[in-house]
């Protein structure tokens, strides 16, 4: 299934259909019920666009409801929910039953939503988040590795900005007893995507 389906199926949403047929340039999808795009000007996302012809009464919900870029959510089969930074850290570790797909954004404002299309998630250990125009893996063994070890430097008050780039300062290594096994192991999991996500939503 793709997303906006998704989306629409947990909200209830009977998106109005158009009546143009092609395939649509966010989800691939082919549909009898188009509409020819009519993208804004401040649209950037071209890149992520797929070979098509129309946009899909589901993707074009999608794209005209401003909240899927401008708020976190998380959605399944069941729900739709809108989700707040100190909410993530539960939800990645507690992924709803599948189908689901999760929504992070810095920006709040990208349409990062558009990269998500095809990218949900059958699989509660092992799964794609979005986060603007990222695709991040998660891997609930690398989370239960992480988590523990982002708390333990947050906790000894070494600035975020360094925990997430691995690079310790001299004051920060001596806040850490100058243990070597914690520094190299930050150094190497900074190199991580999911890493920056798990230092973010703390
Ligand atoms: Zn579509």
């Amino acid at each position: 299934m793709m997303l906006s389906k998704l989306i629409c199926t947990a909200r209830k949403i009977e998106p109005e259909m158009g009546d143009t047929a092609g395939n649509c340039i966010f989800c691939g999808e082919y549909s009898e019920n188009g509409y020819i795009p009519g993208l804004k000007t401040n649209f950037t996302a071209y890149e992520w666009l797929q070979d098509g012809e129309i946009v899909c009464p589901y993707c074009n919900h999608m794209y005209n409801e401003q909240e899927y870029r401008k708020s976190m959510w998380v959605v399944s089969d069941k729900e739709y929910k809108k989700i707040k930074r100190e909410e993530v850290k539960d939800l990645l570790l507690n992924p709803p039953e599948p189908p689901f797909a999760i929504y992070l954004t810095r920006t709040y404002k990208k349409q990062g939503w558009i990269r998500m299309m095809n990218k949900i998630n059958y699989d509660q250990s092992e799964f794609f988040v979005g986060m603007d125009y990222d695709l991040i893996f998660v891997k609930s063994i690398q989370l239960n590795v992480y988590i523990p070890l982002v708390e333990l430097l947050i906790e000894r008050k070494i600035p975020k900005k360094e925990v997430q780039s691995g690079r310790l300062s001299p004051k920060s290594i001596e806040k850490i007893e100058m243990n070597i096994d914690v520094m190299k192991k930050v150094e190497k999991y900074a190199n991580d995507p999911l890493w920056e996500v798990c230092v973010w939503m703390m």
